[in-house]
């Protein structure tokens, strides 16, 4: 097998693929394949071929999993220390860091983002491993003051077998912000990566395996989400569904938690507001701009995807970035364009169905507004990046997520005008402001409804920085502590003394 970044590049340019991706479902510690048989195929967005075939899973599979995982609660697992359980983490942080280049380019193939992405991606769950195997021993409860005759104390218990189920634009970190806390918390898993994008993950349980962590504890089922994804969010061995998605599956998800009273997190969609006061540093702010719709060409639940100008800059900061925006570049991952492919054509296919819509209903298109076919690409999915005027705060522009390189331009005329348009869609994920004035970005974050916020530097943050949405973009939080309670139950004892 392949760790040598030059090579893995090398070998992915000339055969399409990289040799040695386990091809099975990760089950009680090995990979295995589907009882159907069936496999499907995974294409790279950046060629818009298939790259490599993987286990199709279903319920036979999912049962066998999650029939793992119970057993593995009360195995050898159960009998760690806290402190040895974050031993087997930093130990497979300690190899992901090691293997980083293979783990960066087989997302790439996979996923269809940059390789510099994928690589600041690994290097982001090598640093969730690295956090969450430091906290394990630190999940302190509360004694509880009863007076003299008592004695209270919180404990904190895992919760017991997670599912877990993933989506296609960050694979890898997605997967690990849940794997990492669950496993340090003492909990077991089942994962489903998206049917798009299955590899990287179960090449992580393959790692953690190596770093020591007993059979049965981590499985992963590879499989669509109507067969292997249903199955295992309505199965009754279930404590707690970790779901990061669209509303719409998760929503189907929580009619399916409901069947059993699974416990349930719901990591959604938004349609976040990048918020440009008149007195912001504007260069700082147009590459925050860039970087927070461009990035993974868009495909970010957290993407500033809604750019709110005031008034007074407005002309020059939309000048200056169509500009910017204009001379981007767009191409294959593993080369060195500035924007990467749409990771699926049916992906491609919404995003051009929103801005159709756009167009028709007389919407300004500033720039992009069309698919296009980089050279060295093949059949690749991509979408130019765009820039659009919305018509008010019901434009469906300002009101959906796209999940694409398209930037919604709403303009203000000062703070108040910017938290009412920030609030007025029903999603609440993240929002960020860019402006030299310190009390008026602050009255920005209180005001505005939001899971997290970001005064001047848009992304910022870090696994140490408790992540989650409000209203349609979900409920509970990944990262930080707050992720590792999230797998924890509260078990209050009280003593008569
Ligand atoms: P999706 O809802 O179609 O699929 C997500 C996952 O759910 C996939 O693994 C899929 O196989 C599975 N799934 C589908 N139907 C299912 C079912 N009936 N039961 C159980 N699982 C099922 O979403 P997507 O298109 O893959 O991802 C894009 C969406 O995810 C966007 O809306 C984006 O905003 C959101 N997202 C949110 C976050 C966040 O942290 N808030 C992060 C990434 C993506």
């Amino acid at each position: 097998m392949t760790f040598d970044r030059s090579e893995l590049i090398e070998e992915a340019r000339s055969t399409g693929t990289v040799a040695g991706l386990p091809r099975g479902h990760f089950i009680d510690g090995r990979i295995v394949a589907s009882v159907s048989g069936r496999e499907m195929e995974s294409s790279d967005p950046g060629r818009g071929a298939p790259f490599a075939s993987v286990a199709a899973g279903g319920a036979e599979d999912v049962a066998t999993a999650v029939a793992a995982a119970r057993a593995a609660l009360s195995g050898p697992w159960s009998r760690m220390t806290p402190a040895a359980r974050g031993e087997i983490l930093m130990r497979a942080s300690q190899l992901l860091c090691e293997r980083a280049a293979r783990f960066a380019v087989v997302e790439t193939l996979d996923s269809g983002k940059l390789l510099a992405e994928s690589e600041g991606d690994v290097g982001g769950v090598v640093r969730t491993f690295a956090y969450y195997a430091g906290a394990a021993d630190k999940l302190q409860g509360d004694s509880v003051p009863l007076g003299p005759d008592y004695l209270g104390v919180t404990i904190e218990e895992p919760v017991g077998v997670v599912a877990q189920i993933v989506p296609w634009n960050y694979p890898l970190s997605t997967a690990a912000r849940g794997i990492a806390p669950a496993l340090a918390a003492g909990c077991t898993l089942v994962v489903k990566p998206a049917e798009q994008t299955p590899f990287t993950t179960l090449m992580l349980a393959e790692l953690l395996h190596e770093a020591g962590l007993p059979d049965g504890v981590l499985n992963v089922v590879a499989g669509t989400g109507a067969e292997a994804g249903a199955a295992l969010v309505a199965h009754p061995g279930i404590d707690h569904i970790t779901f990061t998605g669209s509303v719409a599956t998760g929503q189907r998800v929580m009619r399916a938690a409901a069947e059993h009273a699974t416990r349930l997190q719901l990591e959604l969609g938004g349609k976040s507001p990048v918020v440009l006061m008149a007195d912001c540093e504007i260069e700082t702010a147009i590459e925050g701009v860039i970087g927070a719709i461009y990035e993974n060409a868009g495909q970010i639940c957290s993407a500033g995807s809604r750019l709110i100008v005031e008034k007074a800059i407005a002309e020059n900061v939309l000048g200056r970035l169509v500009a910017r925006v204009e001379a981007m570049t767009l191409g294959h991952g593993l080369g060195d364009a500035a924007i990467g492919p749409i990771n699926s054509v049916q992906q491609l296919a919404r995003i051009e169905s929103h801005v159709e819509r756009a167009r028709a209903a007389g919407n300004r298109i500033l720039t992009g507004g069309s698919t296009v076919r980089p050279e060295d690409c093949g059949g690749g999915w991509f979408y130019r990046p765009t820039i659009v005027l919305a018509r008010g705060l019901d434009d469906p522009l300002v009101q959906e997520e796209i999940f694409g390189p398209v930037l919604t331009v709403q303009i203000v005329s000062g703070l108040e005008e910017a938290i009412a348009a920030a609030n007025a869609t029903s999603y609440a994920l993240v929002a960020g402001i860019y402006t030299r004035d310190h009390a008026q970005a602050w009255r920005f974050a209180r005001a505005v409804d939001a899971g997290q916020v970001y005064i001047n530097e848009f992304f910022a943050g870090g696994v140490a920085m408790p992540f989650g949405g409000n209203r349609k973009s979900g409920f509970g939080r990944a990262k930080g502590m707050a992720g590792l309670r999230s797998y924890c139950k509260l078990k209050s004892v009280v003593a008569r003394l």
